[in-house]
């Protein structure tokens, strides 16, 4: 999908119309936004696997046949950056796409 570089959106510190910078940021994991959240984790419940991952029994774990729970495609996470207070807006709601390209 192409992007703009450029956009005109509303920035709501000037209260109105204004050029604003596109970017992407980095993809990020879930514990790099919470870091302190990790330390305090212990090693239980459904984040520790789940199940006997395939030992008992003739089949292999469903993880590694089938695509559980796997996507191709991420959603996106603009920041709009005002030209002229420069302050940076998040976008509220992404969508997904394969590919960012901008323009
Ligand atoms: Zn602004």
């Amino acid at each position: 999908m192409k992007i703009r570089k450029m956009m005109k959106r509303y920035c709501p510190k000037c209260k109105k119309h204004t050029e604003q910078k596109v970017s992407q940021s980095k993809k990020k994991t879930p514990f790099s936004t919470h870091p302190l959240a990790k330390a305090g984790k212990k090693r239980r419940g459904f984040g520790h696997g789940f199940g006997n991952r395939g030992t008992r029994g003739s089949k292999p774990a469903i993880g590694s046949f089938k695509m559980t729970g796997k996507k191709s495609s991420k959603k996106t996470d603009f920041r709009y950056e005002c030209k002229e207070c420069k302050k940076i807006w998040v976008q509220k709601k992404g969508f997904r796409a394969k590919k960012i390209e901008f323009t």
